[in-house]
């Protein structure tokens, strides 16, 4: 008879069970169901550590992409869970529509204090989209009180992500989310061409291109007509863009246009905030200051769902006088005390452990790494800021042609990369690498070692090499 392991014990059922008991109910997203049927299809977490985390059969792995770009402490932080204990047994909710509790407060002064210039008003959520929705809701209203009723368009950019509800989606230019399924999208939304110097859609070079990829946010101001458009939201470095960092003229060229024409800049650091790019928030590299941004994942690092939109005191001060100059709009979970408190503790262990500046250090230590593995054939591209680093996937490195579905080169690379111990998988046109801000040196060169071992074996396999 097979013994019980202590996770199937607690469980109360066999890791077949578990798995089947998944496959019945659980909706695990995005991929197709019988893909998740398959014998590795998915794995059951139960124990994290640091960087690394460990499967029910006691396997363990290099969580690569910190959870989803988001575990910037690293796992298992005791103090994050106590805190979190504590404030339950005193008071877990209070609702936001009336209340609020001690670190709700302590939480908002403490992300006014950290983000640049006057950023200042705290609105919470849970969840990256709905802070997303909240800063498109905001603009709107703000410029209905500001005198232009009729600026209502927001325009984001194509391959960006903002999140899964309907008002994100319409507003993130996200080929994955295969947003013609839902369509017709929010009609506020127009995007405009990414940057992407690596396969610039104008066809040019950088700097004779004169920042094309920028201009293009103007044209389509001047063509829609300023008065209707509301605000321009972007990611400062666009992950689901394939990790795209953009040249250093790009952020402060924006905010010009944007004050240009009196539209409003949101930007969405919900990957990028909290020191992942090596900077507390990545709009700090080009020194610019948005008008509102939308901050989640590495806000909590996780430990609870938490998010916020974070507005500009001038913004702000739009939204009092009478009740019908107040904000519409209010969510039941908004300012939940524990998920406050894990954030406020969150923040108080990157700042004690000077984890931003590790991040700044081990983010050129890993990219820098990472460019020996040009010398792949299968390796077109690699890109990255802090501890947001990608490489780009390609068939010819001459044509830059991608691999084909039929390749299958994403699930080649994940059963290689997980076999080898990364956790997380390869994606049809990217391998990612975001490791938790504490990680070393030593990690860095375990990770990019068995990223160079599994690519190699694939191209091997393929008859590429
Ligand atoms: N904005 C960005 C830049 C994101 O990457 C994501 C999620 O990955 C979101 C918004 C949406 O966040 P959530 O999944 O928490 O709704």
């Amino acid at each position: 008879m097979v013994e019980k392991s202590v996770y199937e014990e607690k469980a109360g059922m066999s890791i077949k069970e578990l798995r089947d008991k998944a496959l019945e109910h659980l909706w695990l997203y995005v991929h197709d169901y019988s893909e998740f049927a398959e014998e590795d299809g998915f794995k059951i977490l139960v124990e994290a550590d640091g960087i690394r985390v460990k499967d029910i059969t006691g396997r363990t792995y290099i969580d690569n992409i910190s959870g989803l770009w988001l575990v910037n402490v690293g796992h298992g932080r005791k103090e994050i869970a106590d805190a979190v204990h504590e404030q339950l047994l005193h008071i877990h909710y209070a609702s936001s529509y009336d209340h609020t509790t001690i670190p709700t407060i302590k939480l908002a002064a403490k992300l006014a204090e950290i983000t640049p210039g006057s950023l200042s008003k705290v609105f919470f959520c849970s969840g990256g989209a709905e802070a997303v929705e909240m800063a498109m809701k905001i603009a709107r209203q703000y410029h209905i009180q500001n005198g232009s009723p009729h600026r209502f368009k927001v325009i984001g950019r194509k391959g960006s992500y903002h999140g899964a509800t309907w008002g994100a989606q319409s507003i993130s230019g996200s080929a994955i989310q295969r947003p013609w399924l839902f369509e017709p999208l929010v009609p506020m939304a127009r995007h405009v061409d990414p940057i992407y110097c690596y396969r610039c859609p104008w066809d040019l070079e950088y700097p004779s291109c004169k920042i094309q990829c920028v201009k293009e946010f103007e044209k389509t101001i001047q063509f829609e007509n300023p008065d209707t458009v509301s605000a321009v939201l972007t990611e400062p470095v666009s992950l689901s863009g394939g990790n795209i960092v953009p040249v250093d003229e790009y952020w402060p060229m924006l905010r010009e246009i944007c004050d240009k024409y009196g539209v409003l800049l949101i930007a969405d650091e919900v990957i990028t905030g909290f020191g992942r790019t090596g900077k507390m928030f990545a709009c700090e590299h080009w020194g610019i200051e948005p008008d509102i941004m939308t901050v989640a994942k590495g806000l909590s690092s996780g430990y609870q769902p938490v998010a916020a939109a974070i507005v500009k005191k001038e913004i702000a001060d739009k939204f009092t006088g009478s009740a019908r100059d107040a904000l519409a709009h209010g969510v039941t979970f908004g300012g939940h005390a524990a998920a406050c408190i894990a954030a406020l503790t969150n923040i108080e262990i990157m700042e004690r452990e000077n984890l931003v500046e590790n991040a700044a250090q081990m983010g050129k230590y890993l990219l820098g790494q990472l460019e020996t593995l040009r010398e792949h054939p299968i390796v077109g591209d690699v890109r990255g800021i802090g501890l947001l680093c990608a490489l780009e996937l390609v068939k010819d490195k001459k044509t830059k042609e991608l691999f084909s579905s039929e390749d299958g080169i994403d699930k080649k690379l994940t059963k290689k990369l997980n076999e080898n111990g990364l956790l997380y998988k390869a994606w049809p046109q990217n391998i990612f690498l975001a490791p938790p801000l504490i990680v070393t040196k030593g990690d860095i060169d375990e990770m990019v070692g068995v990223v160079d071992k599994s690519i190699g074996a694939v191209e091997k396999e393929m008859g590429i090499l």
